[in-house]
């Protein structure tokens, strides 16, 4: 497996042809799609047309960027409208920056959703690893905002850190035909995988970890039992960069390293991972028909 792994590296997305006598790099018709990235943050400040470059080489032409609170709004919505068609905004309120004002936070939070159209709300849910100062208000945040999703027929994205079973609860309570999404970044057990898919509407967001060789176990294990019909692909740049950039600055540009141990889990092509994972991401950004 790690000999495949290694083949499919640096450049899986082009392939070697002979015509005549020269030896041609074709671009293979991949498109991969990084449905949970950061873009808009300080730490892409100096390289950011430079990555989106890189990005696009590599097959990376969607970005879906997921909104933390009121003070990254401005910069998310400035990147997706420099990179229109490539990057696309969500609007929500992250489960850490649930605090004592969060109810102002909401107030913007659906001011904008009024004003323009977003492709999802996220990210919400819930976080028990930094701080459950406020989780009350973490699950009240969450519920709000899965109602407004349902109201406008938007996905909603969510994190999940230390909190599937409180997370599952609710939204196996609000859970109708309007709702689906993704659960960003997965880290579940196979079981808890099962309920997910079995809820009818809901992705399973693979990233970096996928590639970590003691803390991905348990998403391997995931990969393995779960159709990819459930799967899309994710970086949450700048976080969680896959092996071998493990602790440095993730990017979008990282999509296809993910995809290839994903190709090498399924045991498939990285051209088959590439396309039913950005058909799944597109079926569930594209609107609600
Ligand atoms: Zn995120």
């Amino acid at each position: 497996m790690t000999a495949k792994i290694a083949t499919l590296h640096e450049n899986q997305i082009f392939k070697s042809k002979l015509i005549g006598k020269r030896v041609f790099r074709i671009k293979l018709k991949t498109m991969f799609v990084d449905t949970h990235a950061h873009l808009y943050l300080e730490q892409f400040d100096k390289d950011i047309q430079e990555m989106m470059v890189q990005a696009q080489e590599k097959g990376v032409e969607k970005i879906y960027l997921p909104n933390i609170d009121s003070g990254s709004i401005e910069r998310m919505l400035a990147l997706e409208s420099k990179y229109e068609g490539r990057c696309f905004a969500m609007m929500g309120l992250h489960p850490c920056s649930v605090k004592e004002d969060y109810e102002r936070e909401l107030n913007i939070v659906k001011e904008w959703l009024d004003k323009r159209p977003f492709c999802a709300i996220g990210e919400i849910g819930i976080d028990l690893y930094w701080d459950k100062t406020f989780f009350e208000e973490q699950k009240k945040a969450f519920r709000i905002q899965i109602q407004w999703a349902k109201e406008m027929k938007l996905p909603i994205v969510i994190h999940a850190r230390e909190s599937m079973d409180e997370i599952m609860e609710i939204v196996k309570d609000e859970n109708d035909e309007n709702l689906r999404g993704i659960f960003h970044c997965f880290s579940g057990h196979i079981e808890q995988a099962r309920e997910v898919v079995e809820l009818g509407g809901f992705l399973i967001g693979i990233g970096g970890v996928l590639t970590f060789k003691n803390s991905g176990k348990m998403m391997r294990e995931v990969v393995e039992s779960v159709d990819l019909e459930y799967l899309v692909l994710e970086t949450d740049s700048p976080y969680l960069a896959p092996t071998p950039y493990r602790g440095k600055r993730n990017e979008s540009t990282y999509i296809p390293l993910i995809a290839s141990h994903l190709a090498a889990l399924k045991g498939c092509s990285i051209e088959k991972i590439a396309a039913v994972t950005s058909n799944n991401s597109e079926k569930l950004f594209s609107p609600f028909v």
